[in-house]
């Protein structure tokens, strides 16, 4: 999904989930939005918000806490809420808008990609266990 990174005021980053685009299995909206801002001073990182679409799984609130990165605003959580009481619990400001547009995008993109969605958050599809993608490929 996609992911902004605002410095004072200004975006420095944008990017959006790279599976399908890209084949990658960890540009996520949020690391791809990181990645491509580059390379960047710690204390960058530490005056940044992040927006982005959906609650921050795991390997992205894993990214925001290695940044340091110290506010996060998510536009919905309805349909998946990621690591936010990690975030939480390590200082970062949480914000959930859960905006009714985005709740219902996600809602039709999961329920007509349900491969790629849980391909997406590491799960096995539920009418396709056993079948997923090849290991190896
Ligand atoms: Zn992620």
């Amino acid at each position: 999904m996609l992911s902004v990174l605002v410095h004072k005021g200004q975006i420095i980053g944008r990017g959006h989930n790279q599976r399908i685009q890209s084949g990658s299995v960890i540009r996520h909206g949020e690391t791809d939005c990181l990645e491509r801002a580059g390379r960047l001073p710690a204390e960058v990182y530490a005056e940044s918000t992040l927006y982005t679409t959906l609650s921050p799984c795991i390997m992205c609130s894993g990214t925001v806490l290695l940044y340091k990165i110290p506010r996060v605003v998510i536009s919905e959580n309805l349909n998946f809420t990621g690591e936010e009481e990690l975030l939480k619990s390590r200082g970062v400001d949480v914000m959930v808008i859960n905006d009714i547009e985005t709740i219902a995008m996600m809602r039709s993109f999961i329920q007509e990609n349900p491969t790629i969605w849980h391909e997406d958050i590491g799960e096995r599809s539920v009418d396709e266990e056993g079948s997923g993608p090849p290991l190896y490929s």
